[in-house]
Parts: C-alpha cells; structure tokens; sequence
C-alpha cells in the first residue's frame, strides 16, 4: 500500500503557499488528502464547501491529490481515512513553537501517525491566508498571494460586505 498523507487546514482561503506545500508534497507522497478543516469556533470567510471546490478547482492537475473535509480531532480523521502522515507547512520560527506541541500531543494520542514539515519557499515566507483577507478587505492588489482564479472569488466576499 502507498504512503497516503493528509494536508490539513482552514484554507481559507487557499493561497500560493499552500498549492506550493501541495505540489511538493505530490511528488513526495503516494497520494495526499487536503483535508478542509470544518472549524466552527473561528468565522471563516469562505463556507467549507465553498473553500473544499475552490481547492479541487486548483489541484485537478495532481492525479495523487484529492480534496475533502473533516470535524473535530485530526487524528480521528486520519485514522478514519488510513493516513500515516501529517503534512505541515513551516514558514517562521512563529509556527514552530505551536507546531511542535500538536504534532507531539498528536503522537502521544496516535502512535501510528508522525507529522512531516515542509519548509515554505523563500518567495512564500511572509504569505498567510489571514494577510491575504485583511488586504482583500482594503481593496488591496492580491494577486501575487492567490491564484487567478481565487481572487475573484475574495473580492466578490468583500463587495458585499
Ligand atoms: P491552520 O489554521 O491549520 O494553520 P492554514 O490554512 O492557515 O491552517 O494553514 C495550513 C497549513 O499550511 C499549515 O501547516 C501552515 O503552516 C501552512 N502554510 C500556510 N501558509 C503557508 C505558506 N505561505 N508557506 C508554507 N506553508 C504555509
């Protein structure tokens, strides 16, 4: 059986960085699963069906890549779907900190499943999906952070707001 790998988030919505963790990840894992976190505490911006076929619109090229949603404990998911491995994107000593105590505690709860970081690209270092909304809501340039077909979709939430 191939390695099959879980990419989780919020992705909301989903930017440069992220596709580059993604098409990375592609050819270093049998098959990956961009798992859409369906999280109720924060107020996302996109619904999670809106943010789930945003990103199959965007990785139709990867044969390897699927895309779904998944509530409540990543481990439970991951189980649920057979994944061995957590794919984490890193990109300042920031995300270290908080990164390491889940995917420790993950451990602990999950002996079978171990997390796996992907160092962001220099060029994606600064890039979140938080920035990308707070200057979509300024009527900001977006599109160097998003891929074309995203920024519409960002400016359309703005507009009617
Ligand atoms: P979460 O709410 O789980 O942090 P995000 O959608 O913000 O969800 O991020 C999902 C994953 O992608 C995280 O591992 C995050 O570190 C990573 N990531 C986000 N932006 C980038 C980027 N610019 N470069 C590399 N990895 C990134």
């Amino acid at each position: 059986m191939g390695k099959r790998a879980i990419y989780p988030g919020s992705f909301d919505p989903i930017t440069n960085g992220h596709l580059d963790i993604i098409d990375r990840s592609s050819k270093i894992f049998d098959e990956i699963i961009v798992g859409v976190l369906n999280n109720r505490q924060k107020n996302p911006l996109f619904s999670v069906d809106e943010r789930v076929s945003m990103i199959k619109g965007l990785v139709g090229k990867y044969p390897n890549v699927s895309v779904d949603s998944f509530d409540g404990l990543l481990i439970d998911y991951a189980k649920e779907i057979s994944a061995s491995i957590i794919i984490r994107g890193l990109r300042a000593i920031s995300d270290f900190e908080y990164e390491l105590q889940i995917a420790q505690t993950n451990r602990v709860e999950s002996g079978n499943l171990d997390t796996i970081f992907l160092t962001t690209s220099l060029n994606y270092s600064y890039l979140s999906s938080t920035i990308v909304k707070e200057f979509a809501s300024y009527g900001a340039d977006i599109s160097k952070f998003v891929p074309p077909e995203v920024v519409p979709l960002i400016e359309q939430k703005y507009k009617k707001q």
